[in-house]
C-alpha cells in the first residue's frame, strides 16, 4: 500500500556565518494512513528542519517528498492549497501561536475564512472544534490571555483540525507545557487519533512520550536517522550506543531492573564541523577506527528494525 507519506534522501544546509550547516542529510522514512511515526533526539539534531521540509515550510536542497501520492515541491496554485488543507502542523509554544488580539473564535475560525467558508458555517465548526478539544463553546469568546498553557494548545489542536487533515505534524506540542498537562494533552492527541483516523509525525526529544505515542520510531543524531524501527522494539532491543544512552537517562519505575544512566562523553560536535565518518563517534564509547574513515549507511538488522552503525554490519 503508497504511504500517505514518503520522505526519500531528503537534504537541507544552511548557510551560516563560517560555513554551512548540514541540517538534514540523507534521510528517508514513510507514515502509513493511520500510523504515527515519532521522531526523536536531542535538540539541534534535524527534527524541526524535517518537519518543515514535510510540510513545504522550506524547501529540501535534494530528495523528495510525496504526500497522498503527490510531489510536494511540484504542488501549485490549487494543488498547492489543497496540500496546504491536508497537512497541518501543532506548534512547540502555544502562546507564541495565535494571535493575542484576536478572540479564539478567530484564531480558529481564521484558516477557514482564508478558505472561503460562509460566517454561520466557521461559527458552527469553529464551536464543534472546542467541543472536540474538551473546551466550551463559550471559549470562542475569550482571549488568548485568558486561557492557560493548557487550554491554549487545545486551541492550536483545535485549530490544526479546522481542514480536517490527513496528517498532523506535532512539534514538540508537550514541552511548553506543565508535566501534569502534558499528559492530559498527550490522552487528547491519541483520542483524536482514534475519532477522527488521523495519522501523526511526532517529533519530541521525550523518548518516554515518543514510546508511549508512537508505532514507529526514528532517532535521529546531528541529521542523521541513526535507527528506525517499531517503538515496541526500541525499548526491548536498542542497537545504537546513541539511542542506549538516551534510554539509559530514563529511571525504569521497576527498582529490580533500574541501570544506571550513562552519560554521553565528549562534547557535542560543531554542526559546522561535524566529525568524519560517523557522526556519534566522538561521543561514543564503542567507536573503532572504521567509525572515524566511513560512514555507516542506515541499514536493516533485524525484520523493520534498522540501524546505523558499524558494530551491526556482521549482523546484515
Ligand atoms: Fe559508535 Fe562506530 Fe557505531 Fe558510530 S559506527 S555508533 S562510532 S560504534
Amino acid at each position: 500500500m503508497e504511504p500517505l507519506l514518503r520522505v526519500s534522501d531528503v537534504s537541507k544546509r544552511f548557510k551560516v556565518r563560517g560555513g554551512h550547516v548540514s541540517a538534514v542529510d540523507d534521510v528517508s522514512f514513510y507514515v502509513q494512513a493511520g500510523d504515527t511515526v515519532g521522531i526523536v533526539g536531542e535538540s539541534g539534531s534535524g527534527k524541526s528542519t524535517l518537519a518543515r521540509l514535510v510540510l513545504r515550510l522550506i524547501e529540501p536542497d535534494t530528495g523528495e517528498v510525496v504526500f497522498d501520492g503527490k510531489n510536494v515541491a511540484e504542488a501549485r496554485g490549487a494543488g498547492l492549497k489543497e496540500l496546504r488543507r491536508g497537512m497541518q502542523m501543532v506548534f512547540q509554544d502555544p502562546y507564541s501561536s495565535v494571535n493575542p488580539r484576536m478572540p479564539i473564535g478567530g484564531n480558529i475560525g481564521f484558516p477557514m475564512k482564508v478558505q472561503g467558508f460562509g460566517k454561520r458555517e466557521i461559527r458552527d465548526r469553529t464551536a464543534d472544534l472546542l467541543d472536540q478539544v474538551g473546551l466550551h463553546p463559550n471559549h470562542a469568546s475569550y482571549y488568548p490571555h485568558q486561557l492557560s498553557g493548557g487550554q491554549l494548545q487545545r486551541v492550536n489542536i483545535a485549530r490544526a483540525l479546522t481542514m480536517e487533515p490527513k496528517l498532523v505534524v506535532c512539534d514538540e506540542p508537550l514541552s511548553a507545557l506543565d508535566k501534569s498537562i502534558q499528559a492530559q494533552v498527550l490522552n487528547l492527541l491519541r483520542d483524536l487519533r482514534e475519532r477522527l483516523g488521523l495519522t501523526y509525525l511526532f517529533i519530541s526529544h521525550d523518548l518516554n512520550v515518543v514510546e508511549y505515542f508512537s508505532d514507529h520510531v526514528l532517532v535521529v543524531y546531528l541529521g542523521h536517522v541513526v535507527e528506525s524501527c517499531p517503538a515496541k522494539d526500541l525499548y526491548r532491543e536498542p542497537l545504537h550506543p546513541y539511542t542506549k544512552v538516551l534510554l539509559s537517562a530514563i529511571p525504569s519505575v521497576d527498582p529490580d531492573t533500574r541501570t544506571e544512566a550513562q552519560a554521553l562523553g565528549g562534547e557535542p560536535p560543531s554542526p559546522l564541523d561535524p566529525p568524519s565518518g560517523c557522526r556519534f563517534r566522538t561521543r561514543c564509547p564503542l567507536a573503532m577506527d572504521i567509525c572515524a574513515r566511513e560512514k555507516p549507511a542506515l541499514r536493516e538488522a533485524a525484520t523493520g528494525h534498522s540501524v546505523a552503525c558499524h558494530l551491526f554490519e556482521e549482523r546484515v
